[in-house]
């Protein structure tokens, strides 16, 4: 790894880089970003570059014996702390052992380096034993807070640490290290980036999980047919789908994929754009069938019926109307 391996995240890495070659490291950083969009691999390369003997403007050696046992896994580097949360949140015993490390000059390195991730997940008093190590940081110590969630920060730590952003990727840059990754080929990469809401770390998860694959046949197989099921009949599809009430919105998150691949070919006509673009003879026939207007109509049936579900609606009334909405709208393309 180095800085310039790290997708994605341009203004992180250039504020570490010049960080670093400056001589001008805050005592604490505080990483705000979505799950799975680089913030834990910027911290490990910086992590990497303080304690490499050899660093260049790039980053780390890769060759010394700290960049070795910082590439271990756990890392061995004992001038590397690493703390993540024990269960749900992170306990005030971890926060008691890290206030006892970080006051032990650094062994090896020129720096001590704590990372936190999960500051948003700190209870009361974990929280207030962080407090005191950055009011009074030792001059060899920094701290990198990983938080996903801005505003359950406590807000006196935030105030004492400088903050990074971390935005979502784009789809093209998850799409690049999905494939870097694990090897998948474009099409496929491009299908798993677009329902990432660009987390690098959620479309991996998804590419791994066959229930993703089977939702997307799915949610194909009703949309295909929903024009030739009668009334009765999707209201008996809207009961088997209860028992998918817990995974719901990815559902029609797929649902909506497919819509909106049928929409841009019948609007635009333009493959490069579908993300099921190894589906393209479905995609295809959506549009030919439904045409733009009545896929448009379609999107804004499911678009408002995920907005109510989010908020907590009925979850059968929302799905039995969904289904019949759809329905209709499909017939009455097909007479068109
Ligand atoms: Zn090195």
């Amino acid at each position: 790894m180095s800085w310039a391996a790290i997708i994605g995240q341009p203004l992180a890495v250039r504020l570490f880089q010049k960080a670093v070659a400056t001589d001008s490291l805050s005592h604490a950083y505080l990483l705000v970003g979505p799950d799975g969009v680089g913030k834990r691999t910027v911290a490990m390369e910086l992590a990497r570059v303080l304690a490499c003997a050899r660093p260049t403007p790039d980053g780390a050696c890769g060759a010394c014996s700290g960049c070795a046992k910082l590439a271990a896994s756990p890392p061995t580097h004992p001038d590397l702390i690493l703390i993540q949360p024990d269960g749900r949140m992170i306990k005030t015993d971890q926060m008691r052992a890290l206030q006892t490390e970080m006051y032990v000059r650094p062994g090896e390195a020129r720096f001590r380096v704590a990372i936190i991730d999960g500051a948003d997940k700190l209870n009361a008093e974990a929280g207030n034993r962080v407090l005191k190590l950055l009011e009074e940081p030792p001059d060899y110590a920094i701290f990198l807070l990983l938080a996903e969630n801005l505003a359950s920060v406590l807000p006196t730590i935030l105030s004492r640490c400088q903050v990074v952003h971390f935005p979502p990727l784009s789809p093209e840059d998850v799409a690049a290290a999905v494939q870097r990754q694990l090897g998948l080929d474009a099409q496929q990469a491009r299908l798993f980036a677009a329902l990432s809401g660009g987390s690098i770390g959620r479309a991996v998860a998804m590419a791994q999980n066959p229930e993703v694959a089977a939702r997307r046949e799915a949610t194909y197989s009703l949309i295909d047919k929903i024009d030739a099921i009668d009334d009765f009949s999707l209201l008996g599809y809207s009961e088997t789908l209860e028992k998918e009430k817990e995974t719901i919105d990815p559902w029609l998150e797929m649902l909506l994929l497919w819509l909106r691949d049928g929409f841009v070919l019948a609007q635009a006509g333009v493959e490069r754009l579908i993300v099921n673009g190894d589906r393209l003879p479905a995609v295809r026939s959506l549009a030919n069938r439904y045409g733009a207007e009545g896929l448009a109509a379609m999107i804004d049936v499911v678009s408002d019926t995920r907005g109510r579900l989010q908020r907590n609606a009925n979850f059968r009334l929302a799905l039995d109307l969904m289904l019949i909405r759809l329905g209709e709208i499909a017939r009455h393309a097909g007479r068109l």
